[in-house]
């Protein structure tokens, strides 16, 4: 008698694992075939036809771009925003919401088997919160994809499991609140409307979280890279400043209104108009407010300091609207309104504040440092992904060294390590070509002669240094590497495509324009002295904090823009290093927000974009797991009479004994030096079940 396992999951999937014969594996719920389940089993596969399969490793077109976006767009038709390669989860934005984040949900997935459940967010969340607890190794979960695919609220979704699922500690409402209500605040000041995200994080960040011994968070840090600046002056059409000016200035209590001299009006800012888009459909400011309020107290600021934070908000409005006018090379501010209220709001003398605003005096600028504590963490990434635009600019060319960063890290992470610990255990194993993308790292970061030293260079030099000069420089320096040209350097197909002010990097994903225009100005960053001098007298505490008195003295040139960020990402890089990656890949269906439209080309270029063809590549040639020889026969010697209780022999012997004992087909493991190599989940998964019926 034939018998059949399936799962039906309320979603409507059915999971069909691997298996060449069609067996099936779950062991939630057991069917005995018969005429009836016949019948399940051929609509199950029609559904699998239907909904497409749960791990792309299961495509037997693997190598096929096609067979890939095809079986995305089914998932997608029926909802099912979530794939795996392997242990990387694919998601695609639905742009709307679905019922698969209740707290049944998150039961559902808390410690289960990754291939047990159909592929979730709260899976990986759980995957991760799992080996930190029994490998007590770090973790980090990395979330990648374009503005408007949906990382940000993967990172909440992940927060809002764990903030439920895990146990509790002694401080643990307060912290858990904290976790989550530090978003609405950092949304709140860090994301605006763009036209590709209504609600776009114009910042990276990476968010531990710490754990005590019992696996209760315990506490959490939060790191912050690369806020959009330039939005507070400037914003393009159909897009707004960030959101926390409108929500005061819709939401603010009248008599805060009064305090901070602002008027419920946005488009009388000039900081506010120059997207012309004062009101967003999806947004309500005034609610949104309320919930910032609110939010700010559950994170520890008192009321004092939110009246403090606030003037330094309207201030900024303030300052947006001081006027200028030029007299015989001097600049004069012509009306003194505004000084008045930012004197006030700012704690700081009028007249010192006037000089400080109509003279230049030079520099200085300080960077947080974080430290770590002695507990289990796990951090997470959510970090805008590759730009690309039609005119690119210095911010593109610090985002997409990011991400080839963090490519980097993913080689040296998953690849290289996984290749190189095949070949130390002498398993014959076909090599996977990747093209390591070091060398563009190099490009961009290599002392002296990367593009970074290079603008460092321009930017110092005194005398007619100009973005024109530093293209020149690229261009003598680096003039014949292969992923670097110029209009100069292009033959003739390419200088079709490229203007004269531009230099082309060939990343790791795709050719990318950058337009040299402002690459002094941005990297420069300079706040000029004496306007820092105002800041570090202010009474205001908050922004005592952010203006160090100590830095005045120091006469260093602070380092450059592009400079820091160099710095900042080799420290994150480092500790993303000393920690367990799982990869979330977010992706964006349409450039339009649309809840069903399925734009191919548009996913074609991100699954490129992502590298998820060789991803999976990767994930079909390699191994799913790998245990030392003693753990594995430690573990499952009770299965089998010859190992159990002692093994006596050579260690591969014993464990040889084991796996011909349960069954395994050669294809399915391979025995190394100190480790056996198994190549799918389900086979480990089945002995572990093993083990729990025996
Ligand atoms: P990113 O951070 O990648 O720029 P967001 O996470 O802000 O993108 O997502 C953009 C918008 O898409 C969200 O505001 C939300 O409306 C929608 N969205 C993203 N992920 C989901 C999801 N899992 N379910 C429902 N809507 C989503
Ligand atoms: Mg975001």
């Amino acid at each position: 008698m034939m018998e059949l396992r399936i799962q039906l999951i309320p979603t409507g999937e059915i999971i069909l694992p691997p298996g060449k014969n069609g067996e099936n594996y779950c062991h939630n719920c057991r069917v005995v075939a018969s005429d009836g389940v016949r019948a399940m089993m051929e609509s199950a596969l029609t559904a699998r036809d239907r909904v497409g399969v749960q791990d792309f490793v299961l495509l037997e077109n693997y190598t096929s771009e096609a067979a890939f976006i095809e079986n995305l767009r089914k998932r997608f038709k029926e909802n099912l925003i979530y794939t795996y390669i392997g242990s990387v989860l694919v998601s695609v934005n639905p742009y709307k919401d679905l019922e698969i984040y209740t707290k049944n949900h998150m039961e559902r997935y808390r410690g289960v088997n990754f291939y047990e459940v159909s592929p979730h967010i709260y899976a990986v969340s759980d995957n991760a919160y799992r080996s930190m607890r029994t490998e007590r190794k770090d973790q980090c979960i990395l979330i990648s994809g374009e503005s408007g695919a949906g990382k940000t609220e993967a990172s909440k979704k992940i927060l809002q499991y764990y903030a439920v699922t895990c146990p509790a500690s002694e401080h643990v409402q307060t912290i858990k609140d904290r976790l989550l209500q530090s978003n609405p605040v950092l949304e709140a000041f860090g994301n605006a409307k763009t036209l590709r995200n209504d609600n776009s994080s114009r910042f990276g960040k990476y968010m531990d979280i710490q754990f005590d011994f019992k696996g209760a968070p315990v506490g959490g840090h939060i790191i912050n890279y690369l806020l959009e600046k330039s939005r507070v002056v400037h914003q393009n059409h159909g897009e707004r400043n960030f959101h926390i000016f409108y929500q005061i200035i819709e939401g603010g209590e009248e008599d805060l209104l009064r305090r901070l001299g602002l008027e419920r009006n946005s488009q009388q800012y000039q900081y506010l108009v120059k997207g012309n888009c004062p009101k967003v459909s999806s947004i309500n400011d005034r609610s949104d407010w309320k919930v910032v309020r609110k939010a700010l107290a559950v994170i520890g600021f008192n009321d004092d300091e939110v009246e403090e934070l606030l003037n330094i908000i309207a201030s900024v409005l303030h300052l947006g609207n001081v006027q200028y006018k030029e007299e015989e090379g001097y600049a004069y501010i012509t009306s003194d309104t505004q000084i008045k209220y930012l004197a006030r709001l700012l704690g700081v003398n009028g007249t010192v504040l006037t000089e400080a605003l109509t003279h230049k005096k030079i520099i200085a600028k300080g960077e947080e440092d974080e430290s770590h504590k002695d507990a289990s963490v796990i951090g997470l990434l959510d970090i805008y992904g590759f730009e690309v635009f039609q005119h690119n600019s210095f911010e593109q060319f610090c985002i997409n060294y990011c991400n080839e960063k963090l490519q980097q890290l993913f080689i040296e992470l998953t690849l290289k390590s996984e290749q190189e610990e095949y070949e130390a255990e002498g398993i014959t194993w076909e090599p996977v070509q990747y093209f390591n993308n070091k060398i563009i790292c190099d490009l961009v970061e290599e002392k002296f002669k990367g593009i970074i030293s290079i603008l460092d260079e321009e930017c110092l030099r005194p005398g007619d240094a100009s973005d024109v000069t530093f293209l020149q420089k690229l261009e003598d320096t680096l003039g014949g590497h292969p992923h670097f040209v110029t209009h100069k350097l292009a033959d003739g197909k390419t200088r079709k495509v490229m203007g004269r002010e531009e230099f082309r990097l060939l990343h790791y994903a795709g050719e990318v324009n950058y337009n040299v225009n402002g690459f002094l100005d941005k990297n420069n960053d300079l706040l000029f002295r004496n306007l820092k001098e105002v800041m570090c007298m202010s009474e205001n505490k908050i922004l005592t904090q952010c203006f160090d008195r100590d830095e005045l003295s120091d006469k260093k040139r602070p380092d450059t823009a592009a400079t820091q960020f160099k710095a900042s990402l080799a420290k994150l890089m480092e500790i993303l290093m000393s920690k367990e990656p799982s990869y979330v890949r977010c992706i964006k269906p349409n450039d339009s927000k649309q809840a069903v439209r399925f734009d191919e080309v548009l996913i074609r270029h991100q699954v490129k974009y992502l590298g998820l063809m060789e991803n999976l590549r990767v994930r079909r040639a390699g191994f799913a797991y790998r245990r030392r020889y003693e753990t594995f026969l430690q573990r499952y010697k009770s299965l089998c009479p010859e190992t159990w209780p002692n093994w006596n022999g050579k260690l591969s012997d014993g464990v040889s004994t084991l796996v011909k004992h349960l069954g395994y087909k050669p294809e399915e493991y391979k025995l190394g030096r100190s480790k056996i190599f198994i190549r799918f989940p389900k086979t480990l998964f089945a002995t572990e079940d093993a083990l729990e019926t025996r």
